[in-house]
């Protein structure tokens, strides 16, 4: 059994989708009740958790955001810079509102695909052109990225490095000390019991999952 410093609770989508979902993306949204249980169960124990957004999707301002200021909690919001306006997603102007309120917005890329193998083009406009556009609706520098779908290699930290990024995130679970490069985040999905989050938020897991974990993150970064 192990004890982590601090834990990273990731989530998606709350609530009913406003725009079509992506394959294998509904497994990511959870319900609106869900989501409040959960944040009870993070509230007493928020000095040594964060909490994200991925994807940028409306819920977070209209469900996740509210859920947040009635418990007094803050979390930091990785919108996608290209679904930006669109039906279902964040504007600027919400990105703006949730930064008023005291949270603090990251970029998830522009057209939220993997950045496992970036050619030089995709490389530019996931990782610059999204950072500029995110900057020019915030008004504020972005220094956070949150990896779509978790997936990347060495050469995306490299290039993440590069282009400014001071901590960068993974969907890698469990928990961390220090400032890996990635910061491992554990995301809940529609499946997720108050029972797995308890555990998670406990710190604690076996050694097996642990070791497996530490293993899938090596493999990553020789790749
Ligand atoms: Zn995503």
């Amino acid at each position: 059994m192990q004890k982590n410093k601090f834990l990273i609770v990731n989530f998606h989508g709350i609530g009913s989708p406003m725009r079509p979902l992506e394959d294998g993306e509904a497994h990511y949204w959870i319900s609106e009740e869900q989501y409040h249980r959960f944040l009870d169960l993070i509230a007493p124990v928020k000095d040594r958790v964060l909490i994200t957004f991925d994807d940028g999707n409306l819920s977070d301002l209209e469900i996740g955001a509210k859920g947040l200021e009635a418990r007094e909690l803050t979390a930091t919001f990785f919108p996608l810079a290209g679904r930006l306006d669109e039906e279902g997603s964040l504007g600027s102007v919400h990105l703006r509102e949730l930064l008023g309120l005291g949270h603090k917005i990251g970029s998830h890329g522009y057209d939220h695909v993997s950045w496992k193998h970036l050619d030089d083009a995709s490389a530019r406009r996931e990782l610059v052109d999204a950072k500029a556009r995110l900057e020019d609706c915030t008004g504020e520098k972005i220094t956070e990225a949150a990896i779509p779908f978790g997936q990347y290699g060495r050469s995306t930290l490299e290039r993440l490095k590069f282009n400014g990024y001071e901590r960068v995130f993974s969907s890698d679970g469990g928990g961390y000390s220090g400032t890996p490069y990635p910061i491992p985040r554990w995301s809940v999905r529609a499946d997720t019991s108050q029972e797995a989050v308890a555990l998670f938020l406990s710190g604690r897991e076996s050694i097996v999952r642990s070791l497996r974990r530490s293993l899938a993150k090596a493999k990553k970064q020789i790749l």
